[in-house]
């Protein structure tokens, strides 16, 4: 039979249908052009040039700098009867040598080398000889000296362009960026190639961002409402806070890691292995953690800090739901998380203009926590990719905002941070805005001032939320050097002269324990089903421990839970269900089937 890429995509990865412009672009590789894609973080790039290099003549070779990933892809694509290898700098000669010699003979589909690799004459004698098909070139902004990824070796590919005109290339990326697109193409000799440009949502995942009270019952209630058995991260910004949480969390029953860079190296791989290999890790991280993940259904990320801009939030809520399954984004900040990278900020080696461009990322970050209307419209807005309606899917959305008139408040902050000398932090005003008798307010004089005690109308967490709004908003800043002094700036002017009113959020109650309804179906399985379910995970955790790769590479969630909404019970059903293609139908099919036999209820008889 003639092999076509909609023939591939059922017959060897058993979906049925292509996603987006997958489709298109699939079509002009095949035919021989050159191709530019963008695509989200898990929008499936990686079909985009697997598909073709079956569907062509010859190897597929795959440039990627993420070395530690490779063996992992491999294993994937051989799990689907994919014949698939790698050469880098962690193979042994020998394998090396067989990996060559499989290329030469026309048995190897597709062939990720690292850039570093590539570039090497031996190499480029060996593609000389080879059958290719094409070339992907994965990561493709790491071409580009804007990004954070750049590596010099990228400059160099240009080169595949002089010495295989004839073979189709094509650049994958899931950074947006306009200039950083410009880069590719130019860099790569790729101008004249079609770009694919997909929008950059994500809407599978939900955005939430509350104000930080009690952070440890916040991220408990989480867990324990909507996350158990569920594999997710939880970011934190300092390393000390990564040990002390992921402590916590394991005295609360978790099954919770550390990682962070203070950890041996041997540490950190073993405890990435155990949150790709074991079901339900949550990883307690610093942003170290991150980097080249491609575990598919991580089901949340949850950040216990301020993540230090929009581009860093998004990147790493986007290591959430790559399976395009319902995931959540849940971020809690306050005003110390502020203050704290404030002060960071100002000890950083970098020039004055670094620093100013630091803050303008952490304002903008600081204005999302505080908007009033849809956060996805916000975010993508500010990559500027436009939503012309409100998502339906973030916490504003959900639960819309409840705001109050709080001009006469912000004017008694305003007027006492001026009083006290504009040098004391948040917790100071407010002592002498709800006129607390301390020590410290007798030395300085401030029980005297005309501000104290006028803000016994708010509580002290409701100062907290008027200040952090106010330092959002740009009205006060804190003092870098010091430590977290508040100052008045410009924009206090029409505020204080009564020109200007300010409507600022009601943050949640403290006692308030309600989540947002998701408007997705939730990750969870119903209680009926829940048996079959863990017997379904269950044989899928053994099948992968024997062959030591991670459940996710026998199937995934998506495809398990396929099989507990329909019950195949024969092959034939078995091969219908999405995931489920032949080479996995042939060594997993019986066994799955007999655990859906089994688990199920028997037939009553009749008669
Ligand atoms: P990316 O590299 O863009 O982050 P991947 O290529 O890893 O995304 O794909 C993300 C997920 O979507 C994978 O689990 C993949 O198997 C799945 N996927 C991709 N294309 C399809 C499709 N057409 N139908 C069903 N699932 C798909
Ligand atoms: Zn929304």
């Amino acid at each position: 039979m003639e092999k076509t890429p909609l023939s591939v995509l059922q017959q060897v990865f058993g979906y049925d249908a292509f996603r987006g412009p997958q489709e298109a672009i699939i079509n002009s590789l095949v035919q021989g052009n050159d191709a530019l894609v963008l695509m989200p973080t898990g929008g499936g790039k990686s079909l985009c040039y697997q598909i073709p290099a079956l569907v062509r003549d010859g190897t597929g070779v795959v440039i990627s700098p993420l070395i530690a990933l490779m063996q992992d892809q491999v294993d994937a694509l051989r799990e689907l009867g994919v014949r698939a290898g790698f050469l880098n700098s962690t193979l042994s000669f020998d394998a090396v040598r067989q990996t060559e010699a499989a290329l030469l003979a026309g048995e190897i589909d597709l062939l990720y080398i690292a850039p570093e690799r590539l570039l090497q004459d031996r190499t480029l004698a060996l593609l000389s000889e080879a059958r290719l098909a094409l070339f992907a070139i994965d990561e493709a902004h790491c071409v580009s000296q804007w990004g954070h990824d750049f590596r010099s070796d990228y400059l160099r590919l240009n080169i595949l362009q002089e010495r295989f005109p004839a073979i189709p290339r094509i650049a994958l990326t899931a950074t947006a960026d306009q200039r950083t697109r410009l880069d590719i193409q130019q860099r790569l000799g790729l101008t004249e190639a079609e770009s694919f440009v997909s929008g950059f949502d994500r809407p599978n995942i939900q955005y939430r961002i509350h104000a930080k009270q009690t952070p440890r019952k916040q991220l408990l209630a989480f867990l324990k409402r909507e996350a158990e058995g569920q594999a997710g991260i939880v970011y934190c910004l300092s390393r000390k806070k990564v040990e002390q949480t992921a402590d916590w969390l394991v005295q609360q029953g978790f099954n919770a890691l550390p990682y962070h860079a203070g950890l041996s190296a041997e540490m950190r791989q073993q405890h990435q292995k155990r949150f790709l290999r074991e079901d339900g890790v949550i990883m307690v991280a610093t942003i170290a953690f991150g980097m080249g993940i491609d575990k598919p259904d991580v089901r949340f990320v949850v950040h216990l800090d301020l993540p230090k801009s929009i581009e860093a939030y998004y990147q790493e809520t986007g290591r959430a739901g790559r399976d395009g399954e319902p995931a959540t984004a849940m971020l809690l900040y306050g005003f110390e998380d502020v203050v704290k990278l404030r002060q960071m900020m100002a000890q950083s080696q970098g020039s004055d203009e670094h620093q100013r461009y630091e803050q303008q990322r952490l304002n903008a970050m600081l204005g999302l926590c505080e908007i009033t209307h849809c956060r996805r419209q916000a975010l993508l807005r500010y990559f500027g990719d436009e939503l012309p309606e409100p998502c339906g899917n973030c916490d504003t959305c959900l639960e819309p905002v409840d705001t109050w008139d709080g001009t006469e408040e912000v004017r008694k902050a305003l007027s006492c941070v001026y009083r006290t000398g504009q040098r004391f932090g948040a917790n100071h005003i407010i002592d002498v805005l709800r006129g607390s008798d301390s020590e410290k307010l007798r030395r300085f004089g401030h029980h005297q001032l005309s501000t104290y005690g006028i803000g016994l109308s708010l509580s002290t967490t409701e100062w907290r939320s008027v200040l952090r709004q106010l330092v959002a908003n740009g009205l006060l800043e804190v003092d870098p050097e010091g430590y977290g002094g508040l100052r008045l700036t410009e924009l206090c002017r029409p505020v204080l002269k009564g020109e200007k009113t300010l409507h600022l959020r009601r943050d949640a109650r403290p006692v308030k324990t309600e989540t947002p309804r998701r408007a997705a179906a939730p990750a969870a399985v119903n209680e009926a089903d829940q048996p079959l379910w863990e017997a379904l995970r269950a044989l899928r955790k053994q099948l992968a421990d024997e062959q030591g790769i991670a459940p996710f590479m026998v199937f995934h969630d998506r495809t398990l839970r396929e099989m507990l909404a329909n019950k195949p019970r024969t092959l034939d059903e078995m091969a219908e269900v999405s995931g489920v293609g032949a080479a996995k139908l042939e060594h997993y099919g019986e066994a799955f089937l007999a655990v859906l036999a089994e688990t199920s209820e028997a037939p009553v008889p009749v008669g």
